[in-house]
């Protein structure tokens, strides 16, 4: 099974917002970075890809299986924002449930995770700072020896060395390519780091999933005046910005781009910029 996630035309429901038939897949050795402006949906996706929500539409295949099935979650370990349990335990005494619960548990793994990150001790998890929460989240995560890791924005809150350490056992993580990671974040630069491919939900919609690399080399900003952007082909222009300073576009293919323009500005365009574009974007 090569395929650890695959989303078909999923559609979720709550009142004036929706998941229109998104799509994703997440194979073995692929760790995909899930990008979207906020309320664009990417919590209620990873729910749904958990099965924690049903979906109204579409079907969900989470380890070749149905989310519901116990078998599919097995080998799967999940950390969300909000996750609060073990508050009244110390980190040793949540050890002691998941091990009792857990059949692949790993208490080296844990515990080499809670010295690394410097948590443990006789501090009670509810007292524990939100990065601190984090970090025991992600270390009961990892030693559950899972296959697929699905986090939604396991590093927001975090300071730039702990996230610098946590990114760099996400990548450990990935050695074995047998496995896989799904991430939701705001911090695209940290996704910039990490994964092979974006996938980028804007207002529930599934805009693109692409390969990291392939994705920064066909798109680049382009600064000149908005005459000058408006000779461009229809075709490469993603979408068009007009300031008091100047017009800028997202465009594709850059090298036609420089090649019809050899004098204006191209710079290279992060994931931040594609956001900014695409969430204003007067022209596709
Ligand atoms: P953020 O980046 O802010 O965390 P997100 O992309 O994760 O946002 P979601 O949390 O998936 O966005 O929310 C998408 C939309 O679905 C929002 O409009 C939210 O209000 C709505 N929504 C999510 N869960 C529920 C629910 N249980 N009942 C009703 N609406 C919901």
């Amino acid at each position: 099974m090569d395929n650890l996630i695959e989303v078909r035309g999923l559609v979720k429901r709550y009142g004036d917002f929706a998941l229109k038939a998104v799509d994703l897949t997440v194979s073995a050795g692929c760790v995909v970075g899930l990008v979207g402006e906020n309320g664009a949906g990417k919590t209620t996706l990873l729910r749904a890809i958990l099965g924690l929500i049903r979906a109204d539409e579409g079907s969900v295949a989470l380890m070749g299986r149905a989310p519901s099935e116990p078998e599919a979650r097995a080998e799967v370990a999940a950390v969300f924002e909000e996750n609060a349990c073990f508050g009244h335990l110390t980190a040793a005494q949540a050890e002691r449930v998941m091990r009792g619960i857990v059949p692949n548990w790993d208490s080296d793994c844990y515990a080499g995770l809670l010295e690394a990150f410097g948590i443990g001790g006789k501090k009670l998890v509810k007292d524990y700072s939100k990065g601190m929460r984090i970090k025991l989240n992600l270390a009961v995560a990892l030693a559950r020896r899972p296959r697929l890791l699905i986090l939604d924005e396991p590093t927001s809150g975090l300071d730039p060395v702990v996230r610098g350490e946590l990114l760099d056992i996400l990548l450990g993580f990935m050695q074995d390519e047998r496995n896989a990671i799904l991430v939701s974040s705001h911090i695209t630069s940290d996704l910039e780091r990490i994964a092979d491919q974006i996938a980028y939900i804007h207002a529930g919609e599934m805009l693109f999933q692409r390969d990291k690399i392939e994705l920064m080399e066909d798109m680049a900003v382009v600064r000149c005046s908005m005459a000058r952007i408006e000779q461009l082909p229809e075709e490469l222009v993603i979408a068009k910005r007009g300031g008091a300073f100047g017009a800028s576009a997202l465009v594709r293919n850059p090298e036609r781009v420089r090649a019809l323009m050899p004098d204006a500005v191209l710079d290279a365009a992060s994931i931040d910029d594609m956001m900014r574009y695409y969430a204003g974007r007067d022209a596709v």
